[in-house]
């Protein structure tokens, strides 16, 4: 089978031919039919993320069918459709598994990873970190609801019941979470890179009542803000358009450095927080809720062999909606 490899972090993927993998007790085998291009996987190949797997399939928003799986993966059947996440495995013993919170594990195994991933036309997966595929979503509009929209999920929730949301960086996870935000009747203001007309236009399609550049100043104070562009500046930028008692909700697993801040800022009880992977019940909870809002995905897709080019559009902020790899 064709899988794009990363030998080491700060090189392109090489297409490489291997045998797919056999399944573990716990694991079924996807036939992948697409596999969304996350910002995360930027930061992989870039090295930006410590000790990844190597070499490396990178991707962790797979949807797939079961050709075949372990003796104790019994929640799927040969042929289902299947979605694999982020969060690839835990410990299920350390005391953030025992509270409620695996996405903490202090033993975890992230896909496209620590862990080979969907940018391959196999791909094994430990069955209960799965997720059923919601009906009425393509195998390529429902890759992005699996870390743009499930991450993109949690952070909302972070931002607690804020009724006037910034959204910062408006890629694939913003647009998804934009569409949730109005369904709950919120009021998004989304910012984006300073005079990205077209970004901006995009988010005004999916319900936001203000676009702007990330430097403008909303018309409105914001009860909470989430930022998906991984830019440390953006933080002070957030907390200064925030309301007494608001929330910053940090939602990328990197970003770079914060600048220093006058402690005014965050006076007021503002409140600064990240939100790391994901729960499983983060994700039964979203893909429940995408169908009624209805979520609806801006996909592009591109061949799976052209997943370097994919990586290059995202890094240059060519995107709008979510970039999907289709094997085969
Ligand atoms: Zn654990
Ligand atoms: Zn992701």
């Amino acid at each position: 089978m064709l899988a794009m490899t990363l030998r080491a972090p700060g090189t392109p993927l090489e297409p490489l031919d291997r045998p797919p993998p056999t399944p573990g007790p716990d694991q079924v085998l996807l036939h992948v039919r697409a596999c969304g291009v996350c910002r995360t996987d930027l930061h992989v190949v870039d090295g930006e993320l410590p000790d990844p797997k190597l070499p490396l399939v990178p991707g962790h928003e797979v949807v797939g069918t079961v050709a075949a799986k372990g003796e104790r993966a019994g929640r799927f059947a040969v042929g289902d459709r299947v979605g694999v996440p982020w969060l690839g495995w835990t410990c299920g013993v350390c005391r953030y598994c025992r509270s409620g919170r695996e996405n903490l594990c202090d033993r975890p195994a992230f896909t496209g990873y620590t862990l080979d991933g969907g940018y391959a036309e196999y791909v094994a997966a430990d069955h209960r970190y799965c997720f059923p595929i919601p009906d009425g979503y393509s195998d390529a509009e429902a890759a992005p609801l699996l870390c743009a929209g499930l991450i993109g999920y949690r952070s909302l929730v972070m931002a607690g019941d804020a009724r006037r949301l910034g959204i910062y960086g408006f890629g694939a996870a913003a647009h998804i979470v934009a569409q949730v935000a109005k369904h709950q009747g919120r009021e998004v203001y989304a910012f984006t890179r300073p005079g990205d007309a077209e970004a901006q236009r995009f988010a005004r399609e999916l319900g936001a009542v203000w676009a702007g550049g990330s430097t403008d100043r909303p018309p409105v104070e914001l009860d909470a803000a989430i930022l998906f562009a991984p830019v440390g500046a953006l933080v002070p930028a957030a907390l200064a358009a925030v309301a007494k008692g608001g929330v910053v909700v940090c939602g990328g697993i990197h970003m770079s450095d914060i600048p220093a801040f006058p402690y005014r800022l965050l006076w007021g009880e503002r409140v600064v927080r990240s939100v790391a992977n994901l729960t499983r019940r983060d994700g039964e909870e979203f893909l429940a809720l995408a169908p009624k809002v209805p979520v609806r995905t801006e996909v592009h897709t591109l061949p799976l062999t052209e997943a370097n080019e994919a990586l290059r559009r995202l890094r240059a902020g060519e995107v709008q909606g979510a970039e999907v790899l289709i094997p085969g």
